[in-house]
Order: C-alpha cells, then sequence, then structure tokens
C-alpha cells in the first residue's frame, strides 16, 4: 500500500527531547535583532509527549510538569507549529493537541521547541500532508532557532541563530544532572542583560573548535570538561544570583564540570557515570538549593512517532 492510499490514525503520539547546550558562544547583535551563535546541543532524556487527534479546530491541553505556566491559546509553541503546517500545506483539518510537559518551562532547556517539533511531526501524519524531514525542518526554522533540533535530535553543532545544524558524531552516552528551578528566566531578558553588560566586542566571531569535536569523538566525558562553556551564564546567574548557591552545592561532588543550560536557569552539571550521576544529585538534594534535581542522559533521537491509532468505524 502506497503512503498516499494508507488509512490515516485517528490519533498520534509524539514524542520529542529537551536539551542543553554543551557550548554556546554569542556573537555581537546583528541589525534584525538576533545574535549570531555558534552552539553544541545535545538531546537529554527528558522528554515531551504530544497526543494529537483529529478535531475541528486547533487547540491545546496541557499537564505535567509546571503546566500552569503554560499558555494553551495561539501563543503556544504547539498551536503555532499546528496553524504554520495547515497554512503552508493547505489543509483545512483541525487537531486538539494534549502536551504532557516534562522539560522545566522557561529552564533553557527548549521544551516549548520540543512540543513545536513533535506537533509538525504529529500532525504532518494526522493530516496525511506528507513533507518529508527537510520540509519540516524548514517550517521549523520558521517558528524558533531551537525547533530544527529538536527534530533531529542526538548531538549536532548549531549555527546561524543556532537553527543551521550538523550532526556531531559523538560516541558513548553522557550523564547529567540537572539543578531545575520552579521560577523560569524568559530568554530574551538573558540576551538583553548580555547586550547591556557589553562584554561581547563588536567584531566577535563565533565559532566551534574542532577540538571539541574530537572530544565528542572518544566518548570520554573527562575529555568534554574544558569545551562547557556558556556566554549566557554570567547574565543568567546576574538575574537569578541564587544560581550562584546552585553551583556551589556541586563543589565537592564528584562532578566533572557545571554548566547553565541555554539561558538558564537549569543547572547540567557532567558525571563520570550514571552511579556518580545518582550520588551526586542526592547531595546536591541534600543541599536543598534547588527545587528539584534530576538524572538525565544524552544523546537521544528527536521527535519521534511512537503510537498511532485508528478507530473503525
Ligand atoms: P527558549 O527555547 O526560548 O530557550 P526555554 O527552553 O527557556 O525557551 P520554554 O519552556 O520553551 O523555555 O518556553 C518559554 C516560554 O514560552 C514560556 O514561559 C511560555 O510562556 C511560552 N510557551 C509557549 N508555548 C510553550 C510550550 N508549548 N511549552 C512551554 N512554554 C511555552
Amino acid at each position: 500500500m502506497s503512503a498516499a492510499t494508507m488509512p490515516r490514525p485517528d490519533a498520534v503520539h509524539v514524542r520529542a527531547p529537551g536539551k542543553i547546550n554543551l557550548r554556546l558562544r554569542v556573537g555581537p547583535v546583528r541589525r534584525d535583532g538576533y545574535h549570531p551563535l555558534a552552539t553544541v546541543f545535545q538531546a537529554v532524556s527528558l522528554f515531551e509527549d504530544v497526543h494529537a487527534r483529529v478535531a475541528d479546530d486547533i487547540s491545546v491541553s496541557v499537564s505535567g510538569r509546571h503546566a500552569e505556566r503554560v499558555p494553551t491559546d495561539e501563543r503556544n509553541l504547539a498551536h503555532c507549529a499546528a496553524t504554520l503546517l495547515a497554512d503552508a500545506t493547505g489543509t483545512s483539518a483541525g487537531v486538539h493537541l494534549h502536551i504532557t510537559k516534562e522539560v522545566p518551562v522557561a529552564g533553557g532547556m527548549g521544551g516549548g521547541s520540543a512540543d513545536a517539533a513533535a506537533t509538525l511531526l504529529a500532525c504532518d501524519q494526522l493530516w496525511g500532508t506528507g513533507l518529508d524531514r527537510e520540509e519540516l525542518g524548514h517550517l521549523a526554522a520558521e517558528l524558533g532557532a531551537d525547533v530544527p533540533f529538536a527534530l533531529t535530535g542526538q548531538t549536532a553543532l548549531g549555527v546561524g541563530r543556532g537553527d543551521m545544524l550538523t550532526p556531531a558524531l559523538a560516541r558513548g552516552r553522557y550523564h547529567w544532572v540537572l539543578a531545575v528551578s520552579e521560577t523560569g528566566l524568559p530568554t530574551p531578558e538573558v540576551f538583553a542583560s548580555l547586550d547591556a553588560s557589553g562584554t561581547i566586542p563588536p567584531n566577535r566571531r563565533v565559532s566551534v573548535p574542532p577540538s571539541m569535536m574530537k572530544a565528542l569523538l572518544t566518548g570520554e566525558p573527562s575529555r568534554l570538561t574544558s569545551h562547557l562553556v556558556n556566554d549566557l551564564a554570567e547574565p543568567a546567574v546576574h538575574l537569578r544570583p541564587h544560581l550562584t548557591q546552585v553551583l556551589a552545592a556541586f563543589e565537592g561532588t564528584d562532578a566533572l564540570a557545571t554548566i547553565v543550560s541555554g539561558s538558564g536557569p537549569t543547572i547540567a552539571a557532567l558525571a563520570a557515570d550514571h552511579t556518580a550521576a545518582v550520588a551526586i544529585a542526592e547531595q546536591v538534594r541534600r543541599s536543598r538549593v534547588a527545587d528539584e534535581v534530576l538524572v538525565v542522559h544524552g544523546p537521544v533521537p528527536g521527535a519521534r512517532l511512537t503510537e498511532q491509532v485508528r478507530t473503525d468505524r
């Protein structure tokens, strides 16, 4: 049976991961308001679940971690994604999207972007619009700089706004301890604080050194530590001084290195292995400086379809 003649599902389930930035270098703001970035993303095992079912119009509901802080109207990135796909393909179909959040909201881990990527894939299946991954990638880039990465997952180098991706050859599995804050940090505020600090030279060019790609190839976490840098760390800590205490809580543990994830306020600490990560998490939990402490690993795949349901009518 060809794709065109396959019966369409009534409901689909797509899962997409959150990310951390192993390296995030920021260039001077451009005339269009964007900062050129050179980043290395890694998708980690904290997932957003999007259940999509056929409906008359487009609507969204949300449950899970920090769900009360997520809009369910047209401002929701999943709503934007469904609308963009409908407009781009000329379909008049509708969808109800239920998002189960696991990625901390406004935590610098791209949760909203994961929802948008999952929605593009879910609606494409549900509506039978038949776009390929490349076409979905173009729509993803229109929705936000982190959305294309949520489609592809794994470990990737991102330049431009972070949306021009090259897969990185990363061996092995990296174990991370995440210190999560209940209070999110809006990304635009963090960039504004960076600009105001005047620390980016106007002619600065940003890049990812080949030595970092080599370190990823070895699969040795200890080889990666010197490459873990984030230009948004200082402004994030400036805006949330409490993060100094969270970072201090990792000192004296076996953490190999700590970084602010994306625009923060999530802090990610690299561990030598899973056992070390569990022990570090326990120590940081005991310090009571973080609202929640989680153990995750990366890399993991990007948005993927896990279930399709067709009810016989
Ligand atoms: P960024 O991708 O800008 O770095 P982030 O990862 O820090 O953001 P998100 O959780 O993706 O943070 O969302 C940031 C804001 O976007 C939230 O405060 C929320 O108001 C809004 N938002 C819109 N849609 C969603 C969504 N599906 N999930 C979470 N937040 C959303």
